[in-house]
């Protein structure tokens, strides 16, 4: 019998481990709940709920196929090698089937459970399927990874014209197997009442299964990737693919929506439009950030990529954290932004890009305790990609923005929400507004009675206190 143990994967096309695993043999499926671990991960309630919910149609899915879906809960990961031996010796499992996860936390867990195991000769078999290319596999001449983006993208596309990586294919149907134990599904709905209180909110926003997902990326295809490269920037056009929560837990794979891209050239890399190429940038830049994941793992230790930046003079203003992390600076864009976070789970990049610089230049406070924030609320939230995004911002990390230009977030506010729509959105005290008023209301003479807070920073004062703190570094 062969164990596939499911983590954040929860689909059954095009997935490496559970491919392998059926070429191998009958087939039981595993998914370790581990929320202390989740806990300390900063998981959010919003991305715990969605994993969850995904659960329930992988358990549905795999039922088709006649595989048994086996659940089990311990707290942290320290525990999950005694566990997998435990249960391979019960149920006589001859090997594991596993995708590569690339967390610190996670290759630790993985390289414990596969000692344990080969110790009684059950191997744990580990197989690439998060990223397009192994991570550690995108090197320079010297044999060095990348540290800027550009050179990497280079290299990326190089490696995808001469051949773009195919999908699996869909598995097929299992002999039944019959099982005289609990398979423990209960503990699904017992960890789903651990609900944040706009949980039902958050299940009209984000539908989860995997025909859902792939929906949405053939709708982005056909009708939006074309205008990609004019519209992404405008938070207030439902202009990109919103596909990060699908992605980050593995409703649907990097492979599939790169085959999307070129579904047109009949699976061959050729970049006909800008939309295209700019839409495929983006999922580099994802991957890039896994790649230095992997490499660099002090990231992934709260560690700044620039070391020197480890010296930087950060203010404790807990006031201003807190009115950061509620929507109530007084600027309304990043109000905005942190509404749309609370109340949705998620914020359009290139509001998570002014938030995030806001925090870190304007109020100088340590991009730590953002990246920290984004993570307890994001439904898509991703060690990478987070951890990544925010060290661009705060210009500590690998190829980031220079700590000398600094957005002005109400300049970014009168160029990308032009007319005020999206603030209007998230801002409602704010809506009465016209476009001219609504990016900085008390500029203007009769602001006086409005009920929203006054700016916390004079942005051009903040701007020249963080020039200084980089600059004595
Ligand atoms: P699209 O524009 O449709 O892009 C397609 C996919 O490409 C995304 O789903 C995502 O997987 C990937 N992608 C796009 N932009 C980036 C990027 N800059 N870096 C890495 N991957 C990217 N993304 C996350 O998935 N999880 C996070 O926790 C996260 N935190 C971020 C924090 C900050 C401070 C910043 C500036 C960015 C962060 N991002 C994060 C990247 C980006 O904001 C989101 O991926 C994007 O907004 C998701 O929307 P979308 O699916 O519509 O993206």
């Amino acid at each position: 019998m062969q164990l596939i143990w499911f983590r954040q994967d929860l689909r059954i096309q095009d997935h490496a481990a559970l491919w392998h695993a059926t070429q191998s043999g009958n087939c039981l499926a595993l998914v370790i709940l581990s929320p202390e671990q989740w806990q300390q991960h900063d998981d959010s309630p919003a991305k715990q709920i969605f994993y969850l919910r995904q659960l329930e149609t992988l358990k549905s899915q795999l039922n088709q196929l006649n595989i048994p879906l086996l659940i089990k809960q311990i707290p942290l990961w320290e525990d999950v090698p005694h566990l997998m031996l435990q249960l391979c010796q019960q149920l006589s499992i001859n090997a594991v089937h596993a995708n590569i996860e690339i967390g610190v936390n996670e290759l630790k867990r993985d390289a414990q459970t596969q000692k344990n195991l080969e110790k009684h000769q059950i191997p744990l078999e580990l197989y690439h399927d998060q990223t397009i290319f192994p991570v550690g596999s995108i090197c320079n001449k010297s044999q060095q990874p990348y540290q800027v983006f550009s050179a990497f993208k280079k290299r990326c596309y190089e490696l995808l014209s001469i051949s773009l990586p195919q999908c699996y294919q869909a598995v097929a149907q299992q002999e039944k197997i019959q099982l005289n134990f609990d398979l423990g599904h209960a503990l699904i709905n017992a960890s789903t009442s651990m609900q944040s209180p706009a949980a039902d909110q958050l299940q009209q926003l984000w539908p989860v299964t995997e025909d859902y997902a792939s929906d949405v990326l053939d709708n982005f295809i056909d009708a939006k990737i074309e205008h990609y490269q004019q519209e992404r920037d405008f938070p207030y056009l439902n202009s990109t693919s919103q596909l990060s929560p699908y992605l980050n837990i593995g409703v649907i794979s990097i492979r599939q929506c790169l085959q999307a891209i070129f579904r047109k050239q009949s699976g061959y890399f050729h970049i006909d439009n800008v939309g295209q190429q700019t839409w495929l940038d983006e999922l580099l830049w994802r991957e890039f950030y896994q790649h230095i994941l992997y490499q660099f793992p002090a990231v992934s230790r709260h560690q700044p990529f620039k070391a020197n930046t480890q010296n930087l003079s950060w203010r404790s203003y807990e006031e201003d954290l807190i009115a950061w992390q509620q929507g109530q600076t007084g600027i309304p864009i990043v109000d905005a932004g942190m509404r749309q976070l609370l109340q949705t789970g998620w914020m359009h990049n290139r509001v998570r890009m002014i938030t995030a610089m806001f925090l870190t230049k304007n109020l100088l406070i340590d991009w730590r305790l953002g990246e920290k924030w984004f993570m307890q609320h994001l439904i898509d939230g991703n060690l990478a990609a987070n951890n990544g995004g925010w060290q661009w911002c705060a210009s500590t990390g690998t190829d980031s923005v220079p700590y000398f230009r600094i957005f002005n977030p109400v300049n970014q506010s009168q160029k990308f929400d032009k007319n005020g729509d999206y603030i209007r959105t998230w801002v409602p005290e704010l809506a009465h507004l016209d476009a001219k008023k609504i990016h900085e209301p008390y500029a203007f003479e009769h602001a006086q009675a409005l009920h929203y807070p006054r700016p916390i920073v004079d942005l051009k004062l903040s701007r020249n206190r963080a020039i200084e703190a980089f600059k004595a570094i």
